[in-house]
């Protein structure tokens, strides 16, 4: 056993702990966080491209500065400098076997029909609350697979595409894998626009999301433990015992689980988490892009690309031209869904996917992360699939004794987004030091 006892245990050092951390120890608690991995960030991940000087994105990336309050709060708060991505200034889409160059890849009635969709969907998006658990509002006839929902509209078939692209690329899976209900719920926090859906945003870190992630955690002068797998939390009505995979035990006064929602099933809760808990756990959620980086020559220059599913990546654009990373092409980031077989870490594979957009396309280098491998993570950004939200939104954030949950995974607004991790990170270090002052 540990001598030391903490005022908090913080299990899980992304976003969502970090925050959490911070604040508590902001507010004089004193605070371990406790982290499988070897390093800080989580699903946030800045590191190194292939064998190259220059540095990318695995994980989380762009911020939405006007929506995303909290994490922007962060970034002025430490002064944290942003860029951008660069603007398309080329366009390239292969919708319903169609190749074409067109900014706007679908005919005047196609884009009236998409108009008319999205007016369609804003109705359904009116009747949702996103400050409030999903399961509170009289939503449950949302919460269907997107793609069922989607075939009530009739779309043409390269619309459908279009929007099918989009879909992927904000959820990282297919719309069969998905709730039309999570989706639609991000809608109210981007300006009540749907077609808001089709823009990635374009501000990121311009040192990385490491900067703000050490900022956090300097900031905290919290205990840090790394590579520090927990495997087991039990709770009486004092205290908190956590055991490490290497059999140490840690003891606090409370703790934050800032675990994500497809690995809390790993750890054992002794007394068992709630039944609605754990079964909303056990669903999990599906998001499991692959997010491709590639160093590319002879592409038009800042280009976005945009494919149907019978395509290998649904969409793709320069974010660093070649005469910003100085290593010979442009830098490419895209998106594909584990459903096809495209192999973002094979050079060739990646070749061939790129010459589906543009023939004389060269691959240099490939590089990206498994995230649905990786035991730490088991999947990419929240996209909760029908019937979780609807039913378990509640209890998959609720308190439960002496602890408290946090992640981007159980956020109402911006659920799946950094946003969502700082802001339940936030929330959870005030409902743990109001636990903590009880006694
Ligand atoms: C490919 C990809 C692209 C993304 N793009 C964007 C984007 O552009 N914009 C955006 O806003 N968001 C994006 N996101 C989402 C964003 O990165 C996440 O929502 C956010 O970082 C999650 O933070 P978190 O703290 O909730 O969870 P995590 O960052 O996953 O943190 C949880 C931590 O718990 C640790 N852990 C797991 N199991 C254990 C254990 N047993 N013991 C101890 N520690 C454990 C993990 O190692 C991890 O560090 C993206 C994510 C991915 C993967």
């Amino acid at each position: 056993m540990n001598g030391v006892t903490y005022d908090a245990l913080v299990i899980g050092a992304g976003f969502a702990g970090l925050t959490a951390a911070r604040d508590l120890a902001k507010d004089g608690k004193k605070v371990l966080i406790v982290e499988a991995r070897d390093r800080i960030g989580g699903r946030a991940w800045y590191r190194l491209f292939a064998d190259t000087n220059f540095s990318i994105e695995l994980g989380g990336n762009w911020i939405d500065i006007d929506g995303n309050v909290a994490l922007m709060a962060e970034v002025e708060r430490y002064g944290v400098h942003l860029s951008t991505s660069p603007q398309a200034e080329n366009h390239v889409s292969r919708l319903d076997g169609v190749l074409s160059h067109a900014a706007c890849p679908i005919t005047e009635d196609e884009q009236r029909a998409l108009e008319h969709l999205s007016q369609q969907v804003l109705v359904d998006v009116r009747r949702i609350d996103s400050a409030l658990p999903l399961d509170q509002q009289d939503v449950a006839d949302l919460d269907v697979p997107l793609d069922s929902y989607l075939d009530g509209f009739g779309l043409a078939a390269r619309v459908r595409e279009l929007v099918g692209a989009w879909i992927r690329e904000n959820t990282g899976c297919h719309e069969s894998q998905i709730s039309a209900l999570h989706l639609m719920s991000w809608i109210p926090n981007l300006n009540n626009s749907v077609l808001a859906l089709g823009h990635t945003p374009t501000h990121r870190f311009a040192a990385g999301t490491i900067d703000l992630l050490r900022r956090m955690l300097d900031d905290s002068g919290a205990e840090l433990r790394l590579s520090t797998p927990v495997v087991a939390v039990t709770q009486s009505a004092e205290h908190v015992e956590v055991r490490t995979q290497g059999g140490e035990i840690l003891r606090a006064r409370g703790a934050v689980i800032a675990l994500p929602l497809n690995c809390l099933t790993d750890v054992s809760f002794t007394p068992a988490l709630s039944q609605a808990k754990t079964a909303g756990a056990a669903i999990g959620q599906a998001g499991a892009a692959k997010k491709l980086w590639a160093l590319v020559t002879d592409l038009p220059p800042k280009l976005l690309g945009v494919g149907g599913h019978d395509e290998p990546i649904d969409v793709f654009f320069t974010d660093f031209p070649a005469d910003e990373t100085g290593l010979g092409g442009d830098l490419v980031v895209g998106f594909s869904t584990q459903e096809r077989p495209l192999d973002i870490l094979d050079r060739e594979d990646m070749e061939v996917a790129m010459r589906r957009y543009v023939p004389e396309a060269g691959v240099v280098k490939v590089d990206g992360h498994d995230w649905l491998a990786d035991p730490y993570a088991k999947g990419t950004w929240c996209a909760a699939p029908a019937g979780l939200l609807s039913k378990y939104a509640s209890a998959l954030e609720a308190t439960e004794g002496r602890l408290v949950f946090a992640g981007s995974d159980i956020a109402h607004a911006f659920r799946g987004w950094m946003e969502g991790a700082v802001a339940t990170g936030a929330t959870a270090a005030g409902r743990l030091s109001a636990i903590l002052a009880q006694r």
